[in-house]
């Protein structure tokens, strides 16, 4: 590695889910405030009007690590880095892999590297806020991804989720690599929960092409799924009312005396 240098840093900042509104200012004030931003096609593209004037470093989907590592040699070189990802960075983000990264460092080498993680809204409250009060007790967020985590484990997060009847939120609900994952929650969706029981499929929130549509269980799989789509499945106390996802913030066991 090269020599560390004191001046350089490296701020990984979560974007939200897409619509610059929805960027923090801090967000705002480090993607600004840097030399170079390094990020995923994608995430450059949703904030542009932000980095027309910056150096940046576009990488392709996957290479996470290579990424991260990437911004961890600029920031050592003394270059003040601003490395994008969508929504949060640590809920399915690029934390991970940054914190690995600077795991293969030495502790002083690490500690060279000024890093801030910047919060972002996440893709399971922006949907959300679109539709209703779906998540307004208990939830459980599922990612169908199985890069990172076995099927099996997934399903059985996704069983445990629903007879503890949470509300569940699903990311990743289906790619070009796994149609079918959609699918096979579906049945395990439909042993927990009523043909009725609400749910909502939200794509692109806050983006341009944003799209809200309610269903229900018995009902959704005759909507498409994609890699931009957030599925909310509400709890059993939830209901679909005037175009809205709603559910009571108290439970109905609850006494008041
Ligand atoms: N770190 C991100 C999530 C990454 S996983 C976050 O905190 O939001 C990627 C998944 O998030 C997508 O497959 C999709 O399910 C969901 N997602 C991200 N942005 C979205 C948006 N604008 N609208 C709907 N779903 C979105």
């Amino acid at each position: 590695m090269a020599d560390s240098n004191p001046a350089g840093s490296l701020t990984l900042i979560g974007i939200g889910p897409g619509g610059l509104d929805y960027l923090t200012r801090r967000a705002e004030r480090a993607i600004r405030g840097c030399d170079i931003v390094v990020g995923y096609r994608l995430y450059l593209e949703l904030i542009i009007p932000l980095i027309e004037d910056k150096h940046y470093l576009e990488f392709p989907m996957g290479a996470e690590l290579e990424r991260a590592q990437e911004s961890v040699r600029l920031a050592m070189e003394g270059q003040k880095v601003a490395l994008v990802t969508g929504g949060d960075p640590g809920i399915y983000g690029m934390a991970a892999p940054v914190y690995q990264a600077l795991g293969d460092l030495t502790e002083d080498e690490a500690a060279s590297v000024n890093l801030e993680v910047i919060p972002g809204v996440t893709a399971a409250t922006a949907s959300a806020a679109l539709i209703g009060t779906p998540l307004i007790q208990d939830f459980a967020v599922i990612s169908l991804s199985d890069r990172f985590v076995p099927w099996d484990v997934i399903e059985t997060r996704l069983r445990n989720t629903l007879d503890a009847d949470m509300a569940l939120v699903i990311y990743e609900p289906a790619s070009r690599h796994r149609p079918s994952h959609m699918m096979k929650a579906w049945r395990i969706i439909s042993e927990y929960r009523k043909p009725d029981g609400p749910v909502a499929i939200v794509r692109d929130a806050t983006r341009e092409d944003q799209a809200t549509t309610l269903s229900t269980v018995a009902q959704m799989m005759d909507l498409p799924y994609d890699m931009k789509t957030t599925v909310i499945v509400g709890n059993s106390m939830s209901y679909l009312d005037r175009g809205l996802l709603l559910a009571p913030r108290e439970h109905p066991a609850v006494t008041n005396t």
